[in-house]
């Protein structure tokens, strides 16, 4: 393996964090791949059939059940240093495929997912001793977990799952979003790379090349899956965790973000910018709807406008609103309803711009537009740089109707406020999983906030901010009356 030096992981991080903000560098690569080869090379651990898939993840499960620690810990350095050398790949491939988001931001995010998931040294025992001995807890493995990832962080998702797994001694088979497939197996591929250059075996971790519902249904009913981990939205998260197996289910957000008249507004407006911004707005926990004070509200509007922010028109937004949401009827009920248009997210500001008619530069990063509640702007979870605000007279409104746009998903809200009052009564009314107070949204997965990072957030079930442990269960020893050194 080509090591990578810290001076040189320092200067990408520094030419990455810098560039946050600039104009989404070019996403066109002159790489050739597909989902099961790059550059000519077969990607390892690529399979037709989900059988095959999870007989693969099985032997990769023996393997790393037969691995000391130390072993396990050797991987995983492998794959944090691959991840770093290789994030430009997967950040304009991932862009490139999906058509969404930003090379630069996406680089960023694999740089995080490489420096702050955190490895083996989140697998802790626990001992009780007393009149009566000792007893043990250990986090042991499942044994091979069944995960499925989303098409908007795939595979910074697909790195940031193996790791917290292969550390927590489990095997993994997933079944990625077919949008994002070729990027989701370049990640596989890194990931049994990395096992390989550090003397594991050549296929640690599996994955399909055509991956279908019928595959995951597949994986959700093989008897070897004893974990299924889902990172997407309500529907695949529905399906897992009516699966009759455990199942960690990360889904849907909606943050909405509160801004009283106590804020620093000139880093209010950035902040929420950056935030609001980052990945084009891909990030389940990135600021989707704001609530401001009457009083402060021009003076935020415009601090945005000074960071990048185009604000636009009600009419205006009326007619992107036709455009970026459209009519879905329910097979099940017949009723129409209107949902997101793949085709505008995750894509730049300017882009969306143009499709009213509005011409602008790459200085535009983000559509601002003031509306009232029950815009579909407010109420939808759009996943692209358009940010509408609410005015509202006070704290007490500000709460209530940020708490209804979150719609009980628990997952994520942001606030900007010096007044603790206001700060404790919104983080306890909206119960999210992530509350970040006074930064952009980003700072709540460990990037300029302390904490680890993770891009499974699981809200539905509970594990929150998954890690290595999330993927564990704990097994009691005791042994009763002795092993007591007092
Ligand atoms: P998606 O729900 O369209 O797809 C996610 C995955 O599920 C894909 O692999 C897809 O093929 C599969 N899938 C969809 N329906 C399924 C079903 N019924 N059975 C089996 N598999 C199914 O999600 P997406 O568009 O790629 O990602 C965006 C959504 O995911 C947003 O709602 C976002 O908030 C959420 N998300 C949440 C987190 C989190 O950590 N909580 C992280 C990323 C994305």
């Amino acid at each position: 393996m080509s090591a990578i030096s810290k001076a040189d992981i320092e200067k990408i991080v520094r030419e990455v964090v810098g560039s946050l903000g600039s104009s989404s560098a070019t996403a066109t690569t002159t790489a050739t791949y597909t989902s099961t080869h790059y550059e000519g090379r077969k990607l390892l651990g690529i399979y037709s059939d989900m059988n095959e898939a999870i007989d693969a993840a099985t032997e990769g499960y023996k393997a790393v059940r037969a691995m000391s620690v130390e072993k396990r810990e050797k991987i995983i350095t492998a794959i944090r240093e691959l991840t770093r050398a290789e994030a430009p790949i997967m950040a304009k491939m991932g862009v490139e495929e999906t058509g969404m988001g930003r090379v630069d931001h996406k680089t960023a995010k694999h740089i995080l997912v490489a420096d702050k998931t955190p490895g083996t040294e989140d697998i802790v025992s626990e001992a009780k001793t007393g009149d009566n001995g000792l007893t043990l807890t250990e986090m042991a493995p499942f044994g091979v977990v069944g995960a499925i990832t989303p098409s908007t962080n795939p595979s910074e998702t697909v790195i940031c799952n193996s790791i917290g797994m292969i550390a927590a001694g489990n095997g993994v088979v997933f079944n990625p979003h077919p949008g994002a497939i070729c990027v989701s197996n370049y990640a596989v591929d890194l990931v049994n790379r990395a096992s390989r250059m550090s003397g594991g075996p050549d296929v640690l971790v599996a994955s399909m090349d055509k991956p279908t519902m019928d595959s995951a249904k597949i994986m959700q009913t093989h008897p070897a899956i004893r974990l299924l981990v889902c990172t997407g939205g309500p529907g695949v998260v529905r399906s897992v965790l009516s699966s009759g197996k455990k199942a960690i289910g990360a889904g849907a957000g909606n943050p909405p973000v509160i801004v009283d008249d106590t804020a620093d507004i000139v880093k209010a407006g950035k902040d929420i910018i950056d935030g609001c911004t980052f990945d084009n707005n891909l990030p389940c926990i990135a600021e989707k709807e704001v609530f401001v004070f009457n009083n402060v509200k021009d003076r935020l509007i415009s601090e945005m406008q000074k960071n990048g922010a185009y604000l636009i028109s009600s009419a205006q937004a009326d007619a992107l609103s036709e455009i970026v949401l459209v009519d879905v009827t329910d097979k099940k009920t017949g009723k129409t309803k209107k949902s997101v248009n793949r085709k505008c997210v995750g894509r730049d500001a300017k882009v969306l711009l143009n499709m009213i008619g509005v011409s602008v530069g790459d200085e535009i990063r983000c559509i601002i537009c003031e509306t009232g509640f029950d815009h579909l702007f407010v109420q939808e979870e759009l996943m692209m740089p358009i940010l509408p605000i609410v005015g509202v007279s006070n704290i007490d409104d500000a709460i209530e109707l940020a708490v209804k746009a979150e719609h009980g998903n628990r997952h994520t809200a942001h606030m900007h406020s010096k007044n603790i009052d206001h700060l404790s009564r919104f983080a306890a009314a909206v119960e999210t999983t992530i509350f970040v107070k006074n930064a952009p949204s980003f700072a709540g997965i460990g990037f300029g906030g302390e904490g680890h990072t993770t891009f499974t957030i699981a809200g539905p079930t509970g594990e929150g901010i998954t890690s290595a442990r999330s993927f564990t269960r704990k097994r009691r020893c005791v042994l009763a009356d002795n092993f007591r050194i007092i």
